[in-house]
């Protein structure tokens, strides 16, 4: 955009005569943009569900209820409102804690096989369910490095859910890694729907989503959260991506 330049503070008086700060404001107006978007984000995130509860309710209190079939439906819709409500709200305080420094990193130097086995057995049944194969392959010895497992952890169960998420059935994921120039490189790659190369920096926007219609329910958020875990670590998160052919994502950790 334009780039503007004014000045925001009352001149200092010097000896030399006046000392003039001059900012540049296009700066300070991206970042009040940011802000307004991601209070009209939030709003428009919550107000979703809680038109749908409200929706749900009413329509058992109008009868829906007297029908014991047809009232368990509702309330199974009811419940996954409610989780999407809570897991907006742990992901907005998470995301909160990160960005302000708040959530301080335990890194410690170790072997990312626990937090690649524990992700993976965390989202097999889910993997299952959809019809997808989840595979985890990893060289014999790892090397070290400085790591915050249940954040790293975090990270992975993030990457895979999503890859589940954007997946058909009969697809593959698989999990790996590799070593490059100093880092740990660890990958999640699958065979689904992929993102179009405009998106592939994007997605770790908050509140970014490719196609709203196919968003696959999400918040917009984990992928953000991610974002910042790694490179708390010291590491940076990037997406590749061949559209219509599946996805990869991959982050580096520095060696211990
Ligand atoms: P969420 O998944 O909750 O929408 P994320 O921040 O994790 O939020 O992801 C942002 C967006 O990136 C998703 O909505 C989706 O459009 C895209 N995306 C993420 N992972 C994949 C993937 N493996 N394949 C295709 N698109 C993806």
């Amino acid at each position: 955009g334009k780039r503007f330049l004014g000045i925001i503070a009352t001149p200092l008086v010097s000896q030399s005569g006046y000392l003039v700060l001059v900012q540049d404001l296009s700066e300070l107006r991206r970042l009040e943009k940011v802000r307004r978007d991601f209070v009209a984000n939030i709003s428009h995130e919550l107000r979703t569900p809680i038109t749908s509860l409200k929706l749900l309710t009413e329509t058992l209190q109008e009868g829906a209820a007297s029908d014991p079939d047809v009232a368990a439906g509702f309330i199974d819709k009811i419940h996954l409102e409610v989780d999407k409500l809570a897991q907006l709200v742990t992901e907005l305080s998470d995301l909160s804690a990160i960005e302000s420094g708040q959530a301080v990193l335990n890194l410690q130097p170790g072997d990312i096989r626990t937090a690649i086995k524990l992700a993976a057995e965390r989202l097999s049944p889910q993997a299952e369910r959809a019809g997808i194969i989840l595979g985890v392959e990893l060289p014999e010895t790892l090397p070290r490095v400085r790591l915050d497992e249940n954040r790293v952890e975090q990270v992975l169960v993030n990457l895979v859910h999503n890859a589940i998420k954007f997946t058909p059935k009969g697809g593959k994921i698989k999990i790996g890694v590799r070593t490059q120039s100093q880092t740990l490189v660890v990958y999640v790659t699958d065979s689904g729907i992929g993102i179009p190369e405009d998106d592939l920096t994007r997605v770790f926007e908050r509140f970014y989503k490719v196609d709203k219609s196919r968003s696959g329910g999400g918040t917009g958020l984990g992928l953000a959260i991610s974002k910042h875990i790694v490179q708390a670590h010291g590491g940076s998160i990037w997406a590749e991506s061949v559209y219509g052919k599946g996805a990869t994502f991959s982050f580096s950790l520095p060696l211990a």
